[in-house]
């Protein structure tokens, strides 16, 4: 059966070795030169879905060097592509009914919140539930006009830091914290290096994604994505807000403070653990959907213990929504917390609830 399908490869992002990094160490990698097959890390499931149990295993080097005999030059493949790749659908994008589906791009994962939680959260909330298929990416260079060309929408969790030169110490890592923090040893010792954060966003990423909404694409933006807003003056145009910090985790209330709105119709308030975010609000009131309350009285700074929990507003031609919730996969999954997100999406994406 394999060897029945046409000439398709994704082995056109060798030419880009920024996005050859990338594929090899996704799973599963496939190269289908022709009617020569060769596979780097393929699952069984991929292998059964594809209908072919005979594949000849390959190094990618190899792979590339094969190629190369048979002088093909290898087609030009859309970061799309190599993302729906990497996301285990099928790879051509002209025959894969999965790929044809895909409607949203996600930016997930910092150092403070594993990629790996959001994933399962958002695959089941906005995936499966919605059945909205989702290409999900912790690398924050993918974020670029061209990625995000043919999507509908982008969701975004994750901060505006990343950790290029390590971190300064592994508090964020809960097996080391579990287990006491014990001394940490290297023998022979560790390279030092600065530990320090750098802002990621390039000016450039934030004039993709403010172009993206203004042309009609939808933005769903989660949790701490407003410390982006510190960061960029363009996102944080699109986004509507800036960071402003958080207390300790703790219990708080998830107030609807608009109930006459598709994202809200239905929802009732909830109750969560969770960080509580705060943010500087830079659009109209009339935008804000929800509120978050710790009724228990604790403040955080001088900002009270009510905070904004979520807005929603036409960007250009297309829209934004904004949800505070989201360090843990329980709040994530709280029902109420789900039909909010299933709301938005339907509401960004212009469905009928
Ligand atoms: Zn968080």
């Amino acid at each position: 059966m394999l060897q029945d399908k046409p000439f398709y490869v994704i082995l056109g992002a060798v030419r880009q070795p920024w996005i050859r990094r990338r594929l090899v160490f996704i799973r599963p990698l496939l190269v289908l030169v022709g009617k020569t097959t060769a596979e780097v890390g393929c699952s069984y499931p991929m292998r059964t879905r594809l209908g072919c149990g005979k594949l000849k295993y390959f190094s990618a080097k190899h792979a590339i060097k094969m190629m190369a005999a048979m002088k093909l030059s290898p087609p030009v493949v859309s970061r799309r592509a190599a993302i729906t790749a990497g996301a285990g659908f099928m790879i051509n994008p002209k025959t894969s009914r999965a790929a044809s589906e895909v409607k949203a791009f996600g930016l997930i994962g910092d150092r403070f919140h594993n990629s790996d939680y959001i994933r399962i959260a958002l695959n089941r909330s906005i995936g499966n539930g919605l059945g909205v298929s989702l290409d999900l990416c912790d690398e924050t260079k993918m974020l670029t006009a061209d990625t995000l060309k043919g999507y509908k929408l982008l969701v975004i969790l994750r901060d505006g830091q990343s950790w290029p030169d390590g971190y300064p110490d592994e508090s964020t890592n809960a097996a080391w914290d579990n287990a006491g923090k014990p001394a940490i040893v290297s023998d022979p010792p560790l390279p030092p290096t600065s530990a320090k954060p750098r802002f990621w966003m390039k000016p450039e990423q934030g004039e993709a994604v403010r172009h993206f909404v203004e042309n009609g694409g939808s933005a769903l933006f989660l949790h701490n994505v407003t410390h982006i807003g510190l960061t960029d003056a363009n996102f944080r145009h699109v986004l509507g807000a800036a960071y402003a910090g958080h207390p300790v985790i703790r219990k708080f209330k998830v107030k609807v403070r608009n109930t006459d709105h598709p994202i809200t119709r239905g929802v009732r308030d909830f109750v969560v653990t969770d960080e509580q975010h705060y943010m500087d609000y830079d659009k109209d009131p009339k935008h804000i959907l929800l509120e978050t309350a710790n009724e228990d009285g604790l403040t955080f700074r001088d900002r009270g213990a009510t905070s904004l929990g979520g807005w929603a507003y036409d960007y250009g031609n297309g829209r934004v929504c904004y949800f505070s919730p989201g360090h843990m996969i329980s709040v994530l999954w709280n029902p109420e917390y789900i039909k909010l997100q299933q709301n938005a999406v339907r509401w960004l994406l212009r469905q009928a609830a």
